[in-house]
């Protein structure tokens, strides 16, 4: 391509008040605003696309055109033998990074088997060339500008996304009464809220139980937690296998419980499951609401009063000590690029297996959101003059740039090489502008193409020079092997 004829608007002072990721994309003409991505990085996010595409491919993948990721399991019910599996479809499209545009891509793998697609998401990974740390669920490159939030266990290298961390819950704030109570009501006048009822009982926050009502797949669920335990919605979604679940409308409380909102509890409920999480076992004789406006109870016992699921239900709390190993977890910014989701039974799909036996198809997912590779890549991958991409994701392998564009030898030489370089499969830029060649130097710097070929003074003596961007180093070549020597480093 002719840069002439492109518009790449590099910039030469850094906007202010920018990450300096962000900050190095707008002066490469990469990005404007927040999600305009101009083509030089469009360049970019293809050939991430494509890395995902080749990897997919050889795992056995198929890929889809589907509106939403919904539309997976809505297919799926179509595969009508065990013989049909595995099968390991995806597809491009804007969730689940919501904030991303652009393309992202989700997966889906259903086998008789639970199958696991870390390993590919990790090839895409890796042929792209930005750094990334593994979690137990996803991986994610390290950035004081990322939206995201790891836990972290320095003494045993556990690691997790916050919103799934494992973690020890800090012990009630007093000890639970002792012996085997049965449930009694009290009067709770105008308390609706966990602070509210610990005011008038005098007791914390942590001796109570927590009720919230979801509806996941249009069932509710009562899911209990500590009374000053908050709920992980990724962790819920993931249990329901229902990414859109919701609250209950106060109709539909009334109307299953017979109380508001401020007074449900679990005791006496038959009409949907139970959800308890982990930090509630073991307790004894704790409050909850009866299901009566402004009344509670006190001596609920999990187990005894009614019964649940135990399930890892809240969102970690500062203070709180990693689950393997008891040592403190930090927490840490960075910037989510893949999600692994670990196989679950696929909802209402069932296949008979060998045996003729009706049996539950598992379903692992993942996703991989390209744009943040490409920010990933900008926020490691530069120095002074501009971005350093990996070649793998570098909008163009090899830049060529005549000195001056006004001697014709030179012209006709860069013109040659140019044209080599397309014909060896390298993606070529020449730089045909009009303009100084400091001015061509820094722009070719700036947009971190891996490869320049400088057609200068030297070529009198029919000599080009070849400069690898990451290392600035230089080499001599004649003008004739120039395009086969930029071929050859690139691809060693
Ligand atoms: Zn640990």
């Amino acid at each position: 391509m002719l840069w002439s004829k492109l518009f790449i608007p590099t910039l030469r002072a850094n906007p202010a008040g920018e990450p300096p990721w962000r900050q190095l994309l707008q002066r490469a003409g990469y990005l404007r605003g927040a999600d305009r991505w101009l083509f030089p990085a469009q360049r970019s996010l293809r050939k991430i696309v494509e890395i995902a595409r080749e990897e997919f491919g050889a795992a056995g993948a198929q890929e889809m055109l589907l509106p939403d990721s919904g539309a997976f399991e809505d297919i799926a019910r179509e595969i009508r033998s065990y013989k049909q599996l595995p099968q390991i479809w995806y597809r491009f499209g804007a969730g689940p990074y919501a904030r991303a545009c652009g393309a992202n891509l989700e997966a889906r793998a259903f086998g008789v088997e639970p199958l696991a697609l870390d390993g590919v998401c990790r090839r895409v990974l890796d042929r792209c060339g930005a750094p990334y740390a593994a979690t137990e669920s996803s991986f994610a490159a390290w950035s004081e500008d990322g939206e995201d939030s790891i836990a972290l266990c320095a003494a045993c290298g556990y690691a997790a996304p916050l919103e799934l961390a494992l973690a020890q819950a800090s012990p009630p704030a007093v000890g639970d009464p002792e012996g085997d109570l049965t449930p009694e009501q009290f009067h709770t006048p105008g308390c609706k809220t966990i602070a509210q009822v610990a005011e008038f009982t005098g007791l914390p926050e942590s001796a109570q139980m927590k009720s919230l009502v979801l509806v996941a797949h249009d069932a509710p669920i009562l899911v209990m937690l500590r009374g000053d335990h908050q709920l992980s919605e990724a962790k819920f979604a993931a249990l329901a296998g229902d990414p859109r679940f919701r609250q209950a409308r106060s109709s539909e409380i009334f109307e299953w419980f017979g109380a508001a909102a401020g007074s449900l509890g679990p005791v006496g409920v038959r009409n949907m499951p139970i959800y308890a999480d982990r930090a509630l076992a073991g307790r004894r004789n704790m409050i909850a609401g009866a299901n009566r406006d402004d009344h509670h109870l006190r001596n609920v016992t999990l187990g005894e009063d009614f019964d649940a699921a135990f399930h890892d239900l809240r969102q970690i709390a500062a203070g709180e000590t990693c689950a393997r190993c008891g040592a403190a977890l930090t927490v840490r910014k960075a910037i989510e690029l893949s999600r692994i989701s670990p196989p679950r039974p696929a909802r209402d799909l069932h296949i008979t297996n060998a045996g003729a036996v009706e049996a539950p198809v598992w379903m692992g997912a993942c996703s991989i959101a390209i744009e943040r590779i490409l920010i990933a890549a900008a926020q490691s991958g530069f120095d002074k003059d501009g971005l350093v991409l990996p070649p793998a994701i570098a909008p163009f392998d090899v830049i060529v740039t005549p000195a001056n564009i006004g001697d014709a030898a030179q012209r006709s030489a860069a013109d040659a090489i140019y044209r080599e370089c397309l014909a060896l499969g390298l993606d070529a830029l020449l730089d045909d502008r009009d303009e100084r060649p400091g001015v061509k130097f820094k722009d070719a710097d700036l947009i971190g193409v891996p490869f320049r070929v400088t057609v200068g003074r030297k070529l009198a003596e029919g000599m080009v020079e070849i400069v690898e961007r990451n290392t600035k180093r230089v080499t001599d070549t004649a003008v004739a092997a120039a395009a086969t020597a930029v071929k050859l480093t690139a691809s060693a």
